[in-house]
């Protein structure tokens, strides 16, 4: 295949011990070789593939950097094709002249993800592993960084060639039954089909399952901290965080705007939003604070409601747990290093607004393993999965299971209702180009290859 050359800057845009510019494309050595000038003086287009060369990077007569080029010839690079990279020192104007330099020679600016998009139109990755390149640079926690490395290894794309597989085997025989009925006999097939169907929905309810959990495990829950003013909200966040980062403070509604912390507990991310407080207010500043609170509320997949235990419950206090009544919600009952002052029926009363209500210091830490263990009953069922079980961490694999699953659902019908075999052939079609999808593959050259190899007619 013959493509343009393209080329980025590889690492981040900041200060760093060094920096790497990528090329990639049927003229990266030539453009290299153009600007780099090598200690040992040899063109790289003589060197062995996979080696590093050691010199500097010029631009007309000026010196740009002194650098270490690694060349990867095609096809064993990252994108297939011809691959230099370049390791300068790492600061942003050096690189950028790089950029620019390599640009003048003949390498055009790559489009974000392109180098990976070489890598799946060359056959190199599958969709499912293209995916999990992005996910594992995006990893927040060690399960995401993990599922994203099965992944990319191929995890997803086996499991989903493995079900494409199957449904095509029972096709390939239909088309051969139907075309060749003398050799290929239909007695009793429905029975068998139903059964394949059946097998085949079964995983793929089990890979649809994990998708809940494996949202979860990868994004983090969406946590909401509510309470009246002082309650000690920013001090939950802070316990949370682990450091002093919100400013915590004596004077009601001072947490004036909203604050976002990402908080790593034992392998799951919260995201948490600390509010404003929710309370009538004529300030404007803290009103959009409210506002904004009440949004995310809507929004949550858990919300932190905190009360003072050291107070009475308060007309406030009623007022927000109205507003999270049903949602998702752990009552956190604050300041037990305090003597309580929450009566009898007032804990009745939140105790039927969540059954999770828990006594906490965000002072001493009380209390917070209790939270940990809580969350993770409510998310996770008790157990975070750091085994190799395959879950579903991708909103397009999930919708595209679902479609599948939809379509294997008609051909069961079909049987059900004893249609003609090639009607089955249709909507199982349509489940084996859905899982296509998934993993990036079109369908027609497939179909053919299966018929013709395993049902071979002219023999
Ligand atoms: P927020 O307005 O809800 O964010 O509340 P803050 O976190 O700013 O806390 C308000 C006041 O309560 C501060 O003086 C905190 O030091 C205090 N506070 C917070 N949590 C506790 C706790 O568990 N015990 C005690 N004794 N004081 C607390």
């Amino acid at each position: 295949m013959k493509t343009d050359t393209i080329a980025a800057i590889a690492t981040a845009m900041a200060s760093s011990g060094i920096g790497i510019i990528r090329m990639s494309g049927n003229e990266a050595i030539e453009v290299a070789d153009k600007i780099f000038f090598a200690k040992n003086k040899k063109s790289l287009k003589d060197c062995d593939s996979h080696t590093i060369h050691y010199g500097y990077i010029m631009n007309e007569n000026e010196i740009v950097d002194e650098v270490l080029v690694m060349l990867m010839k095609a096809p064993n690079s990252y994108t297939r094709e011809d691959t230099i990279e370049i390791n300068c020192h790492g600061g942003v104007l050096v690189m950028q002249k790089i950029l620019e330099t390599v640009v003048k020679y003949g390498a055009r600016p790559a489009e974000p993800g392109e180098f990976t998009k070489r890598a799946f139109l060359n056959g190199r990755i599958d969709l499912t592993q293209a995916e999990s390149v992005i996910d594992i640079i995006n990893s927040k926690n060690d399960f995401a960084l993990k599922s994203s490395i099965s992944q990319l290894r191929g995890a997803v794309f086996f499991k989903i060639q493995n079900l494409r597989e199957k449904i095509i085997h029972e096709t390939a025989y239909i088309e051969s039954a139907v075309d060749d009925p003398e050799h290929f006999s239909l007695d009793g097939y429905e029975e068998h089909l139903d059964e394949v169907i059946s097998n085949l929905k079964k995983e793929i309810k089990c890979l649809l399952d994990t998708a809940d959990q494996g949202k979860i495990l990868k994004e983090g829950i969406h946590t909401v901290i509510v309470g009246k003013p002082n309650v000690g909200k920013s001090s939950l966040l802070n316990v949370l965080v682990g450091s002093n980062r919100a400013i915590v403070t004596d004077v009601a509604g001072t947490t004036r705007d909203i604050i976002e912390e990402q908080v790593n507990l034992n392998g799951i991310t919260l995201n948490i939003i600390d509010t404003a407080g929710i309370h009538e207010t004529d300030d404007i500043v803290e009103k959009i604070g409210v506002d904004r609170a009440k949004e995310y509320l809507e929004n949550a997949d858990l919300i932190l409601y905190v009360i003072d235990s050291s107070q009475q419950l308060s007309e406030e206090d009623y007022h927000i747990a109205k507003m999270v009544q049903g949602k998702k919600v752990i009552i956190l009952m604050n300041k037990s290093d305090l003597k309580s002052k929450v009566e009898k029926d007032q804990l009745e009363y939140v105790k039927k607004i969540s059954e999770h209500v828990i006594m906490i210091s965000a002072k001493d830490g009380d209390g917070i393993d209790k939270l940990v263990t809580i969350v993770y009953d409510m998310f996770l069922n008790g157990n975070v999965t750091y085994n190799d079980e395959l879950i579903i961490t991708n909103i397009r694999h999930k919708n595209y299971l679902s479609q599948a699953l939809e379509s294997l659902e008609l051909v069961e019908e079909s049987i059900q209702n004893h249609m003609p075999e090639d009607f089955y052939s249709v909507d199982l079609m349509h489940a084996y180009e859905t899982l296509g999808f998934i993993i990036g593959e079109s369908v027609e050259d497939d179909l053919a290859e299966e018929i013709f190899s395993k049902f071979c007619m002219g023999k």
